[in-house]
């Protein structure tokens, strides 16, 4: 039997091998660790970053270049009115409860969740169907429920603190974002932005005007986010700081069709919809994308189309088909603005996790930051035929006002300065309407005034394009998520030694491509051949990693494995006279013998996976090894 490595999902009983690999190997280490470590904050170490370089290198390449987005690179730093604006300052929170005696802070819905899994695990068996079901559909919606329904649902199922098994105040809001100050003065407050998200909306103006004032089109953005979570845990999944990969793709409101969706509308996903959740079923299985826009099941073509790239794109990271799945916000769980939201799914060893929301939020960032900031964050359709375009003006006479108004004169006149069409023409209406005065909310205060001092005019023209506010689809990537995920899915035991485990990668974002290993480590002969090869390698774009050690050869593939690089290359005493190394591949630990000069197309059309291991054994000869010592 080839000695391949056992695939199995990773249950929470190898959860603690791979994190014992992940902290051996330094991919990934709780931040401040020689402090006692800060919840919620974890670094990368040198194999961790370069993982993590390679999938932000393989999302842009399958999305920002392969759609044509526009990438931006933008400020984390957010003055307060930007967030306001967008509802994060009121909005963006979670509720949280307290253990009573102790003071510690649980997210309600998070407890409320394990709760009910205890209860399950331990009671199931004594338990009625309906009752089972009642709790599966509770934990189903756990975060979508209000503050009065959480608290009362936590009061009828008696949740405890699960620590200490103390009582739990009633939940309250918890804001996630973390405040500070820009600049010295204390004045101007500021976030760490819990998502890029906005910064690319403040821009839509000027991303238009690049893009030649034409819709569709995606911007795309990679960068942190912050978010001060009540409880992190769960290593990567919930942490307080992490990188996010967020496309906003814009679109015209009355046409969400994609011009690349023939290209994937015979794909089929799992789909767990929001009457499959309800009724505790099983996803759709058998449904085309096409079928499922069709049938009304997903909203439109251009969330399908991401969605099914999405899917893609976890194909390529090495993730299983069978451990991804959609899941479709509930009508509680969603935005009021938006019309339809699913979670790109992972299966892991804490269950189902949500790594990319694919939300369309129709106007409503857009419309927003516009009406705060008076700027015109609008597209335009082209017409067959002209339509006409009426613009409402309203005109004070400054001095009549003046007279009239003293003070308020200023403020009346800077807030008509800055109104929309809609709201001249409502203020239009209310003129019409009043005898001799009238009176206007200018947010600040309500101002009495005397219609002969205003003058309202309307002017027609006749135009051959219509303006609307563009709607949003955005896909929103939680990267160390979908890292964390790639671990556990790529973690192998060997089938002949429990303690032989090592991360097969797809060699596309493995963070080494190679090894190069002397077969004896005392010969400068060999060295000076290895440091050679490698410069090369360098230069063609193999990334490689020596190990000159004196360990066995069997030590350092063992080693090499460990860090998840796919492929060794052993220079031996042949090599100095026929220009030949043997190849190595993770997998199949088989190796064949090869010239170097084919090395690097060898190694980065593996890669690509634009061949297989299979066909380089074909090609090359086989170089027969004694079996690998455990
Ligand atoms: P959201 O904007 O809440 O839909 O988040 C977008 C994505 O960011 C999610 O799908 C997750 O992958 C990721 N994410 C959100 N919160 C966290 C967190 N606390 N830790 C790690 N990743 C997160």
């Amino acid at each position: 039997m080839e000695a391949t490595g056992e695939v199995k999902l990773v249950d929470k009983y190898m959860r603690k091998d791979v994190e014992d690999l992940l902290k051996r190997k330094f991919f990934v280490v709780q931040s401040f660790e020689i402090y006692g470590g800060v919840a919620g904050l974890f670094d990368f170490g040198p194999l961790g970053a370069a993982l993590k370089n390679n999938v932000e290198q393989l999302w842009r390449n399958h999305f920002v270049l392969e759609e044509d987005m526009l990438e931006v690179s933008c400020s984390a730093l957010t003055p307060e009115a930007v967030l306001k604006t967008s509802g994060h300052v009121d909005k963006f929170e979670d509720f949280m409860v307290k253990d009573t005696k102790n003071g510690q802070c649980y997210r309600a819905d998070k407890i409320l969740e394990d709760h009910i899994d205890k209860v399950l695990q331990k009671k199931a068996k004594k338990m009625k169907q309906e009752e089972i079901e009642k709790l599966e559909k509770i934990k189903a919606q756990a975060d979508s429920f209000s503050q009065t329904e959480i608290g009362e649902i936590l009061k009828e199922l008696k949740v405890k603190a699960p620590d200490t098994g103390n009582p739990i105040s009633d939940p309250v809001p918890f804001n996630l974002m973390f405040s500070t100050q820009i600049g010295p003065s204390g004045n101007a407050k500021g976030y760490f932005r819990p998502e890029t998200a906005q910064s690319q909306f403040v821009n839509f103006k000027r991303l238009l005007e690049f893009n030649n004032g034409k819709l569709p089109f995606a911007s795309a953005s990679i960068g942190l986010g912050f978010r001060n979570e009540i409880s992190p845990r769960a290593g990567l999944l919930r942490v307080r700081e992490f990188t996010m990969a967020e496309i906003e793709h814009f679109c015209d409101p009355l046409n969400k069709d994609h011009h690349k969706f023939c290209l994937v509308k015979d794909e089929t996903l799992p789909l767990l919809s929001k009457e499959k959740q309800l009724s505790l079923e099983d996803p759709i299985t058998d449904l085309t994308v096409s079928e499922a826009v069709e049938q009304g099941i997903i909203n439109n073509q251009t969330l399908a189309y991401f969605m099914t790239r999405t899917f893609l794109f976890f194909e390529k990271c090495g993730i299983p088909r069978s451990a991804i799945r959609f899941r479709q916000h509930l009508d509680t769980e969603m935005a009021h603005y938006a019309s339809d939201c699913w979670d790109c799914e992972i299966e892991t060893s804490y269950g189902w996790i949500e790594i990319v929301g694919h939300a369309d939020r129709s106007c409503f960032d857009l419309d927003c930051h516009s009406k705060y900031t008076k700027t015109e964050l609008l597209g335009s359709r082209p017409l067959e035929t002209p339509i006409e375009v009426s613009t409402t003006y309203i005109l004070p006479d400054k001095k009549k006002l003046g007279k009239a108004l003293k003070r308020d004169c200023k403020l009346l006149c800077d807030y008509l300065d800055g109104l929309d069409e809609d709201e001249r023409q409502s203020i239009h209406k209310q003129y019409d309407e009043a005898d001799t005065e009238f009176e206007i909310d200018v947010g600040s205060k309500k101002i009495t005034v005397p219609k002969d001092s205003i003058e309202v005019k309307i002017d027609t023209k006749m135009s051959m394009e219509e303006k609307f506010a563009p709607h949003v689809i955005e896909p929103a990537f939680g990267i160390g998520r979908a890292i964390y995920c790639i671990f556990e899915h790529c973690f192998r035991k060997r089938p002949d030694s429990e303690t032989r485990t090592y991360f097969a990668f797809p060699a596309m974002i493995a963070p080494v491509k190679t090894s190069i290993l002397p077969l004896v480590s005392n010969s400068d002969e060999l060295l000076k051949h290895v440091y050679e090869l490698k410069t090369r390698l360098n230069k063609e774009g193999v990334s490689s990693k020596v190990d000159d050690s004196s360990q066995t050869i069997g030590r350092r593939y063992a080693r090499t494995d460990e860090c998840g690089i796919p492929f060794a290359i052993t220079v031996d005493n042949d090599t100095l006279t026929d220009n030949t190394v043997t190849l190595r591949e993770i997998h199949t630990t088989k190796q064949v013998r090869i010239p170097i000069d084919d090395l690097s197309e060898v190694i980065l059309t593996l890669s690509k996976g634009m061949l297989t291991w299979e066909s380089i054994q074909e090609k090359y000869p086989n170089f027969e090894t004694e079996k690998e010592e455990s």
